[in-house]
C-alpha cells in the first residue's frame, strides 16, 4: 500500500462509500480525452458516478478541492 494514497472521498458528492472498483487498460492515450489516461475507476456508492481513482483517492496528496476541480474535466 502506497503512502501517497488516501481513503476514497467522492469529488462529486463527498461520499466515502465505494460501490465498485475496476482497472482499465490504456490503449491509446488521447490528450483531448481525460478518461484516456485513467487506469483505475471507482464507482461511488452514493451518486453512482464513475470517479477516476487518482481523484477519488487523491493520489500524490492533492487536496479534496483540487480533486473536485480536476473532476470537472471528466464530465
Ligand atoms: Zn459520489
Amino acid at each position: 500500500m502506497s503512502e501517497n494514497i488516501n481513503d476514497f472521498i467522492c469529488p462529486n458528492c463527498n461520499s466515502k462509500d465505494i460501490l465498485d472498483q475496476k482497472f482499465v487498460s490504456i490503449e491509446k492515450p488521447n490528450s483531448n480525452d481525460p478518461w484516456s489516461s485513467v487506469t483505475q475507476i471507482i464507482k461511488c456508492a452514493n451518486c453512482k458516478k464513475d470517479i477516476p481513482a487518482h481523484l477519488g483517492e487523491r493520489w500524490d496528496n492533492i487536496s479534496i478541492e483540487q480533486a473536485k476541480e480536476e473532476y470537472k474535466k471528466f464530465n
